[in-house]
């Protein structure tokens, strides 16, 4: 009972920091030992919650490779109940906790819903290449979406569907907080939706891609969705993809070899 109690202190304590960053003109400001000691605390609290979650949760997070970067509430949130009744399981995120990039995309499509995993589709294959021929494995990296579910579909239809804007605020905070733990040194924003989620920006992508951005004092590169890249073959478009990856690299002072500069994906 005094686990419960705990948790349930440190999710308020949470959620009124994460209001307050959100809402208010004065933003929390934490010392570097106080930031430090939250990160202590929080595998610590990772532990307790799938402690306490529901045998049920245990269960279905015990199969899916996201389970080890699960928050625990998320397997079991209910808050689109359209989602949660369609979804086969909550898609997280997966990789290295500590990693430099993020990337994020948009929701997961029929393949992340069944694996449990972001980007292992046909998407997911080509952002793989993208980020091996960045130098990186996918365990080095962070892979996560805007939407931890994936969205619904009328009955009998087929594809996929972009997130609502009210989903994507739904699911904002869960995001927020996995942010927030990972806190990677650079954002790939990947797709519109992505942009949207993450930045509140509506715009064509032509315009929006190969710009850095600030997420709350956070670089972030806008760029395509590789869903984008495998409806439009144009090596153009690939190239445009490799060149704002090449600014990420930059922006983490890795070094680009020449093979790399000349590189098509
Ligand atoms: N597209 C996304 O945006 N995310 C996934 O996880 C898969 C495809």
């Amino acid at each position: 009972m005094r686990v419960m109690q705990f948790l349930q202190a440190l999710e308020t304590a949470l959620q009124t920091l994460e209001r307050m960053r959100n809402e208010s003109a004065h933003r929390p400001c934490a010392t570097r030992s106080a930031l430090d000691a939250l990160n202590q605390i929080a595998p610590v609290r990772e532990n307790l919650l799938e402690d306490h979650a529901p045998p049920a949760t245990r269960k279905q997070n015990e199969g899916g490779s996201s389970s080890k970067n699960d928050l625990g509430r998320v397997s079991v949130c209910t808050k689109c109940p359209n989602l949660a009744s369609s979804r086969t399981q909550t898609v997280f995120g997966v990789g290295n906790p500590d990693a430099e990039i993020m990337f994020i995309g948009e929701a997961p499509g029929a393949d992340e819903d069944a694996q449990g995993e972001p980007f292992v589709g046909r998407a997911g294959q080509l952002l793989t290449k993208i980020i091996k021929a960045m130098g990186f494995a996918r365990e080095d990296v962070y892979i996560a979406n805007i939407l931890k579910c994936r969205p619904d579909l009328p009955a009998g239809s087929f594809g996929n569907r972009a997130p609502t804007p009210r989903e994507m605020q739904t699911c904002r905070p869960y995001l927020m907080e996995q942010i927030g733990i990972i806190r990677p040194k650079v954002i790939v924003a990947l797709g519109a939706v992505a942009v949207e989620g993450l930045l509140g920006t509506r715009a064509p992508m032509r315009d929006l891609r190969g710009r850095w951005d600030l997420f709350n004092g956070t670089p972030l590169m806008v760029t395509y969705h590789p869903a984008y890249l495998l409806r439009n073959q144009s090596l153009l478009e690939k190239r445009k993809v490799w060149e704002d990856m090449m600014q990420v690299l930059d922006r983490l002072e890795k070094p680009i070899s020449e093979k790399q500069r000349n590189y098509f994906l």
